[in-house]
């Protein structure tokens, strides 16, 4: 009876998947086809943007907002080809398990626990970001709530003063766009060195330079993501903190810090400009 139960709600799951995959499909299909028009012309990109902004100001805005909203739970439901491994695991005679299996095999687990919590709305801890974890609003929605600069804490390690450190928005991301556009073919999935050892900021204060640091909150809920992008210094964070970033973002691949903080920088982009040049 049981059995017959999960069958129907196999291939009921498998059926929303691949209407699902379809769909996202179609959409990156229409990505990749805008990205060549992109390669060469980043900063029109900008033009588009505020185009975009002027001529459909209302009907953009929710119709991304659902588009949000759908994407983490359509994902829901665990794809059937885990749920087949799963049964077939269950199913075999235990084989030797060799440690290097298992550690393989825990860290899907998790990333299935966080499929499932990325699907919990948190409250969004910062007016440019959303109620989902590691996730930010897209340039077009930020700009059309007149939200330019981003704010964020910093602390100098030289004075040890803590103090609020803002960044152009529009500014800092075609800078940051432009460099991956221009750069991305011969990063080969890995940060550069600027990125992994950012250069600081000069202390507003002592005039330190190299010197002031991103405050990143002990939470990872309410990393500041947006602004540790902005002030190119996503490289202060710590390998656990780039993994939960990927967990959380559908990046279910982890490794070294610079293949993860490469994967955050592009992941970031991407939530800013879902047309731009930085699918991974
Ligand atoms: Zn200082």
């Amino acid at each position: 009876m049981d059995n017959e139960n999960n069958e129907e709600e196999i291939n009921r799951k498998r059926k929303n998947f691949f209407t699902h995959n379809e769909n996202r499909r179609c959409k990156e299909g229409e990505g990749e086809e805008k990205d060549d028009q992109e390669k060469n012309g980043f900063l029109d990109l900008d033009l588009t943007l505020m185009f975009r902004s002027t001529t459909r100001p209302r009907l953009q805005s929710p119709e991304n907002n659902n588009n949000n909203n759908n994407l983490p739970s359509l994902s829901l439901p665990p794809p059937p080809l885990y749920l087949q491994v799963q049964s077939i695991l269950a199913s075999t005679p235990p084989i030797e398990v060799s440690p290097q299996v298992q550690s393989a095999r825990r860290p899907r687990k998790s990333s299935r626990v966080a499929r499932e919590g990325m699907n919990e709305a948190i409250p969004p801890p910062f007016p440019w970001a959303t109620s989902h974890r590691a996730t930010v609003h897209s340039l077009e929605y930020l700009l059309s709530k007149q939200l330019f600069k981003i704010s964020g804490e910093v602390q100098c390690k030289r004075c040890e003063r803590k103090y609020q450190m803002e960044f152009d928005l529009k500014e800092k991301f075609l800078e940051i766009g432009s460099y991956i556009a221009e750069n991305k073919s011969a990063m080969h999935d890995r940060a550069p060195d600027i990125w992994m050892n950012p250069i600081l900021p000069t202390c507003q204060f002592c005039k330190q330079e190299n010197s002031v640091k991103p405050v990143v909150c002990a939470d990872k809920s309410n990393i500041n993501w947006l602004f540790l992008l902005l002030g190119k210094m996503l490289g202060c964070c710590t390998l656990d903190e780039l993994k939960y970033f990927c967990e959380h973002t559908k990046n279910h691949r982890t490794g070294a810090k610079d293949r993860v903080l490469y994967l955050a920088y592009l992941t970031l982009c991407k939530q800013l400009d879902p047309n731009g040049p930085f699918d991974r």
